[in-house]
């Protein structure tokens, strides 16, 4: 079984995180990027299946600028058998829908039986990437699973809904995406640091995937206006003079909170 794991790379969030106000896109150099903790648990399912499970093999891609080279190393250490690094600069700023059109063709041109992508990235939030791809590649999707069960002809699990969860289950090939509730990843050991050097990555470009890069030009989602969030008020302090219950329920209406 091939599994194919989508992992990106975000600045750090324990960084500061800061927003090209012109461009609207996160400014790369102003804290360190990671691989996003989501794709690293995404991996860990992979990973902990293959262990138990012969003749699995586990792919990680990521579409992300040339200097994330560290981080698709790093998912070589944490285990995985080869890389698949999607690199075009024609790519900075590619929104949602490029981006799924683009890992479709990576997909297709690398094979898979299960792709596993996070719920959400901790930047771009978008929230859909699994979705999007399920659909373009024509394959069963399945989002926000608490748990992943695999056998050689379908992936199930407990999914994720408002207010409660359902079971769920998909024939193979199939793309799922996963929540935080799968456990944490394992950190690389100094053996798979050093295996990673030796391990295939495979670097492409849009012309590699048989995509024009002119198609590129005109974005479809366009950004209106972007803003810095504001930085934190000191907040209301109530001082209990026996009224404190009275000022509390007057500042709540007064702000529209109940
Ligand atoms: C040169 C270049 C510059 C880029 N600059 C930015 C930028 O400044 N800000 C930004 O947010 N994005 C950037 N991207 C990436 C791309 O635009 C986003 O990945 C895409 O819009 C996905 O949005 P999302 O994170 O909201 O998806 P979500 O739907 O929130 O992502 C869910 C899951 O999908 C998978 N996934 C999402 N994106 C990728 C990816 N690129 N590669 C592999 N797996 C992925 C991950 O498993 C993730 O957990 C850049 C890409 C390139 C090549």
């Amino acid at each position: 079984m091939k599994i194919v794991v989508l992992v990106k790379e975000v600045p750090d969030t324990y960084g500061d995180r800061v927003l090209n106000l012109e461009t609207g896109l996160a400014e790369r150099g102003a804290s360190e990027t990671v691989i996003d903790e989501i794709g690293e648990r995404a991996l860990e399912v992979a990973l902990t299946h293959a262990e138990s499970t012969p003749g699995t093999e586990v792919v990680v891609m990521s579409m992300t600028p040339e200097s994330a080279a560290t981080s698709v190393r790093k998912a070589l250490a944490m285990g995985a058998a080869s890389a698949v690094h999607i690199a075009d600069e024609a790519l900075r700023g590619a929104d949602l829908t490029l981006s799924a059109e683009v890992l479709a063709a990576a997909l297709t041109r690398t094979g898979f039986d299960l792709v596993i992508t996070g719920n959400q990235s901790t930047d771009g939030s978008g929230g859909v990437m699994a979705s999007m791809l399920s659909e373009l590649l024509d394959v069963p999707g399945v989002t926000s699973l608490n748990s992943v069960v695999l056998t050689d002809g379908a992936v199930s699990g407990e999914r994720a809904i408002d207010g409660g969860t359902m079971d769920t289950t998909a024939s193979l090939p199939a793309v799922i995406s996963i929540t935080e509730r799968l456990p944490d990843a394992r950190f690389p050991n100094f053996k798979g640091i050093m295996a990673a050097k030796k391990k295939p990555v495979e670097v492409l470009t849009l012309t590699d995937l048989g995509i024009n890069p002119d198609d590129f030009s005109v974005p479809r989602a366009i950004m209106t206006a972007i803003s810095e969030k504001p930085p934190r008020s000191s907040g209301t302090t109530i001082t209990d003079e026996g009224d404190a219950g009275e000022k509390l329920a007057a500042y709540l209406i007064e702000n529209r909170l109940v």
